[in-house]
């Protein structure tokens, strides 16, 4: 009841904040659930309509029924009125759900009769498919839960990582990473200078850059934890590519590449034929 009741101010509120939207279908156990939407809603708009459903929560509204002869004339008292146009038809009799004065809709389910005993709500996961928007949602002490387990989460990592700000380190380190995976590269690149083999961690990292790589070599071979790459200006990998294929190498085999995952213990196979 909790959930179906949120589901409800949720979509007001999406409403509210000028979108036209279509609850296609809601799954609801008592503190949790999904809600399909379309179409693709942008996320900043879900935070704001998150918020606004806590507000209504904390406010404390009536959640009151109604009945009418048809939905015709629940819509002339009610021009605002949600309903399913999939499921409902002008003649039929309509049970409407209204929510203080923030939300009408047609509706046979059950409901909280008062917004306050919602406690919470909050969104778990947003997933797009096609032109849906996929929510997650927790209410009640479940949510309160998840805000504060998420909130100690992101403490534990303001400590781990010395910031204040968790997003700028994060980012700062990503952006290391790459030049760091970009130094690398180049020492690789320098070393296959001298020399036709180097072991890495993962060859398949260096895959892209093959075609400069063996521009000044007849024949590369970079051997990787657990994949390989054995490249060659000519096509004469025929004795490697077979052995490759025997040995079930997962990825690309051509006479003049070899490239993809192996075992280690294969891998040593497949390095003594050179
Ligand atoms: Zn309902």
């Amino acid at each position: 009841m909790k959930a179906h009741t949120a589901v409800h101010i949720f979509a007001r509120s999406l409403q509210n904040l000028g979108l036209q939207i279509f609850v296609r279908k809601a799954e609801e156990k008592e503190d949790e659930g999904i809600i399909y939407i379309q179409p693709k809603i942008d996320k900043n708009y879900l935070i704001k309509a998150e918020n606004n459903v806590n507000q209504i929560i904390f406010k404390g509204l009536e959640v009151k029924e109604e009945q009418f002869e048809s939905l015709k004339e629940a819509i002339e008292k009610y021009p605002n009125i949600r309903y399913n146009w999939q499921r409902l038809e002008e003649n039929q009799k309509t049970r409407v759900i209204k929510i203080g004065d923030f939300d009408v809709a047609a509706c046979a389910r059950e409901h909280e009769t008062n917004t306050f005993s919602l406690k919470f709500f909050t969104i778990k996961n947003v997933n797009y498919k096609g032109e849906e928007t996929i929510i997650d949602f927790l209410v009640g002490e479940n949510a309160i839960d998840f805000v504060l387990e998420n909130k100690n989460k992101y403490l534990d990592l303001e400590y781990t990582l010395h910031t204040q700000d968790v997003i700028k380190n994060i980012t700062n380190l990503k952006q290391e990473n790459e030049k760091l995976k970009k130094e690398n590269e180049r020492l690789i690149k320098e070393v296959l200078l001298h020399t036709n083999k180097v072991i890495v961690e993962n060859a398949m990292d260096y895959i892209k850059s093959i075609p400069e790589m063996i521009k000044n070599k007849d024949k590369i071979i970079i051997v990787g934890n657990n994949d390989i790459i054995i490249a060659s200006k000519e096509n004469n990998l025929i004795k490697e590519s077979s052995l490759a294929k025997e040995l079930g190498l997962k990825g690309i085999i051509k006479e003049n590449l070899i490239a993809g995952k192996l075992d280690p213990d294969k891998i040593s196979k497949l390095l003594n034929l050179n």
